[in-house]
């Protein structure tokens, strides 16, 4: 079974990654002994994707991968977009982070809004990136269980409920991260 190392140490995203990808073994930061967190210091989803991996690579000359992912709001411009995990500050809350965001859009009926994934993969020949998003709207209030981060204020195109009123397993055969990942194991197959 092929070894993936993904330059991350959230367990949220592994959980959705191995699940995504049964036939790969997939491995964070911490299964191969880094602790310390990678600062993400890169203005676009891209580069902060890049610098993880590049860290990633550096530290193990293996092909490494890692992704970064932002929530973009079309009325807001796109953001919180690259700001997504620390919207409402450095403590990165998801709650604070929801609350600022529907308060945000308190007035406002073009609620449209998408989660957008992008994969870095780092190897000897430089980088690739892949991409994968979900398009829907920001519900009027929080919703469900399921999932993490902005899950509760999201619903995808095609449902009324949030991704996290819906089970993992939907979510995870329409979401940003599973389409990007699609693209990532479409090109390591060919
Ligand atoms: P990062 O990719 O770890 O930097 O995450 C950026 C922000 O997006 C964090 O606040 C995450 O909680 C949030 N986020 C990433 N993926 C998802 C998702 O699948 N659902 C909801 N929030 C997410």
């Amino acid at each position: 079974m092929k070894t993936l190392v993904f330059a991350t140490s959230n367990k949220h995203k592994l959980t959705e990654l191995k699940a995504i990808l049964p036939d790969f073994d997939i491995k964070g930061l911490s299964d191969i002994g880094i602790i310390e967190e990678i600062p993400e210091t890169g203005s676009t989803l891209e580069e902060n994707a890049w610098i993880k991996a590049k860290y990633l690579y550096d530290c193990t000359g293996q092909t490494s991968f890692s992704e970064d992912t932002g929530l973009e709001v079309d009325i807001l411009g796109g953001q919180p977009g690259v700001h997504t995990a620390r919207y409402a500050g450095e403590q990165r809350n998801p709650q604070d982070n929801m609350a600022k965001l529907l308060h945000e859009l308190v007035d406002k009926s073009d609620r449209y809004a998408q989660f957008r994934t992008v994969i870095a993969m780092v190897d000897d020949s430089g980088v690739r990136y892949f991409e994968g998003l979900v398009r829907g709207k920001i519900a009027l209030q929080k919703s469900g269980i399921e999932g993490f981060g902005y899950d509760p204020v999201f619903i995808p195109d095609g449902y009324d409920r949030t991704f996290a009123d819906l089970s993992g397993e939907i979510k995870n055969q329409i979401s940003h991260r599973a389409r990007a990942v699609q693209e990532l194991v479409d090109f390591l197959k060919n």
